[in-house]
């Protein structure tokens, strides 16, 4: 166990022994995090980070009213769904509630790649079709399906060239950097309905199209618009199936939408959610309709053994009512926009900044080195995110080329942190890292 005496470089080597080289860490010397308040962690010495990068945890960390709900439900009752109680119920009423009409059939599961396995076995069931097609530079999941379908290139350099002959993909819908830029991105749509067209031709329509509906893993950026509303008709006219990846857009965090596929004017068939749905605790779901949850039959029965279990459940609801109480997704908003003006006006003064991607509280700030061939200043990345570390700022890359700063908070973010935020990041571009 932790002992406050224990050298966090000891702990550290003892977590290498016992974790496999792909289980990494963030950081080259990472402080060692004992608890955490709204969006602040503080480490073992006593001090205190501003938390930009936890963007499973939509509440902050440590929210009374989340630990008090879970604390009661675990002295009350926690079983398995097959049981008969009101929260299981309640969470996927209110899940449904907050999507589409239509998208009336809830599946409780425990985690992202969880959800979105079952939306593509769901797709399968309910077409009788194994084709599926995905977005290049896409992280979805490392079970099975999940991983079959990520294409990010960031952990396996290999990813594209060793999918599954079940797995086909369009263009990265990159308008910063892909084959297409800014104006020019309206060319990505018609590109990925000309794929889907393709297996069409070839005899292989397609299952589903799959695709996070605010492009998450490139660093936080739209898709062009009208890029949805393209290849979702083109999908249905081949009679495959829309699903949208909301494990990390969804839930308010854009700011302007809760889901990330309102933004583009869509509704999917299958829905799979997780992260802000659990503030941190095992939790993911698949929402779609009653005729493609009842083609799971042909699969056989679904169970999970803690998915929608009565703790679970509370902590569902218990996100729910807090977001909504506190206002949160407003806040993602207004704090958002504030930090997105001051990141836009630092753009100004440091020419390492190429664009600022995104919503609300899900934003990127992408580093190049030259603004015309967009060279991705991923050393320069790293570097700052340590530089940020020593001065008290919690921050990651991301993307394929990890140049880009996910700017990923707790919903609950104030302006003044938004502003210590930015100060810091002024700081390490103008005084090195
Ligand atoms: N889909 C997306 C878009 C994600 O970002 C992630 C997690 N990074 C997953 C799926 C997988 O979720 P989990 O880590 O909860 O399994």
């Amino acid at each position: 166990a932790d002992t406050p005496t224990e050298p966090e470089s000891v702990l550290l080597e003892r977590r290498v022994m016992s974790f496999a080289t792909v289980q990494e860490h963030y950081f080259q010397t990472p402080p060692q995090i004992e608890r955490g308040w709204q969006h602040h962690l503080v480490d073992t010495r006593g001090r205190g980070y501003l938390d930009m990068l936890n963007n499973v945890t939509v509440l902050g960390h440590g929210h009374p009213r989340l630990a008090e709900a879970v604390h009661r439900q675990w002295q009350r009752l926690n079983t398995n769904s097959r049981f008969h109680y009101a929260s299981v119920v309640e969470l996927s009423e209110r899940l449904s509630a907050l999507l589409p009409d239509g998208l009336d059939t809830v599946f409780l599961v425990n985690s992202g790649s969880e959800a979105v396995d079952l939306a593509l076995r769901l797709a399968w069931a309910a077409t009788g079709r194994r084709d599926v097609v995905a977005v290049e530079e896409a992280y979805h999941g490392w079970t099975y399906a999940g991983d079959a379908i990520s294409t990010s290139t960031a952990d396996n350099p290999n990813a594209l060239a060793t999918r599954p002959a079940w797995v086909h993909t369009v263009p990265t819908p990159n308008s910063y950097r892909g084959r297409h830029r800014g104006p020019d991105s309206h060319l990505y749509g018609p590109e990925a309905v000309a794929v889907i067209a393709d297996l069409v031709r070839s005899g292989r329509p397609p299952a589903a199209f799959v695709c996070e509906p605010y492009y998450g893993n490139a660093g936080g950026m739209a898709l062009p618009d009208g890029y949805l509303e393209q290849v979702y008709a083109a999908t249905r006219e081949s009679g495959g199936l829309c699903i949208a990846d909301e494990v990390q857009v969804g839930y308010g965090r854009l700011g302007s939408h809760f889901w990330g596929f309102e933004q583009q004017g869509v509704e999917p068939d299958i829905v799979a959610v997780a992260k802000a749905m659990g503030n941190g605790h095992p939790l993911g779901a698949v929402i779609t309709r009653r005729e493609i949850a009842d083609a799971y039959r042909s699969q056989g029965y679904f169970f999970s053994s803690a998915g929608g279990s009565p703790v679970s459940s509370v902590v569902g609801l218990t996100v729910l009512d807090v977001l909504r109480d506190e206002g949160l997704q407003d806040n993602a908003r207004t704090v958002g926009a504030h930090l997105r003006t001051r990141l836009l006006r630092l753009a100004d003064k440091h020419p390492l900044i190429g664009a600022v991607h995104g919503s609300g509280l899900y934003l990127g700030v992408e580093f190049v080195r030259d603004h015309e061939t967009r060279e991705p200043a991923t050393e320069e990345t790293a570097a700052i995110c340590e530089r940020l570390r020593e001065l008290g700022v919690l921050m990651q890359p991301t993307s394929d080329r990890m140049c880009v700063l996910k700017i990923k908070p707790p919903l609950c973010l104030t302006t003044t942190s938004a502003d210590v935020f930015v100060d810091a990041l002024d700081d390490a571009l103008t005084h090195g890292w």
